[in-house]
């Protein structure tokens, strides 16, 4: 395995390896080799809606089918406009807090929104 890595800064060919940082004597420039390692950037686990677009608080979503509302005989129905909406964690998936006219506060899973 001859692997010659030259410096990506200065592409010197005296760097050596210490551990899985690459280090050049030459301009002092570090750099891993763990490959992919600069694809880690904390994944964005935002929430978004059912065609993957993501979504942010106070964004308006459309509700994409009918949905009941708990605690109640209301049915939210598809083609519904939610404006205003508020990401927050859930364990249960109903990722978006909202308040809908006519119904009050409730939560939507994104899955089942569109963005609007
Ligand atoms: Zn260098």
């Amino acid at each position: 395995m001859n692997e010659s890595t030259n410096c990506p800064a200065c592409q010197s060919e005296h760097a050596y390896q210490d551990r899985d940082l690459w280090i050049c004597p030459e301009c002092g420039h570090e750099w891993s080799t763990t490959s992919g390692a600069e694809a880690t950037a904390p994944a964005e686990a935002g929430v978004r809606d059912a065609h993957g677009n993501a979504l942010a608080d106070g964004d308006s979503v459309i509700v994409m089918k009918d949905l009941k509302v708990k605690g109640s005989s209301s049915v939210l129905k598809g083609g519904t406009k939610v404006r205003n909406i508020r990401l927050q964690d859930a364990t249960d998936g109903h990722n978006i807090a909202c308040k809908i006219d006519g119904i009050g506060a409730m939560n939507l899973k994104s899955e089942f929104v569109k963005k609007a």
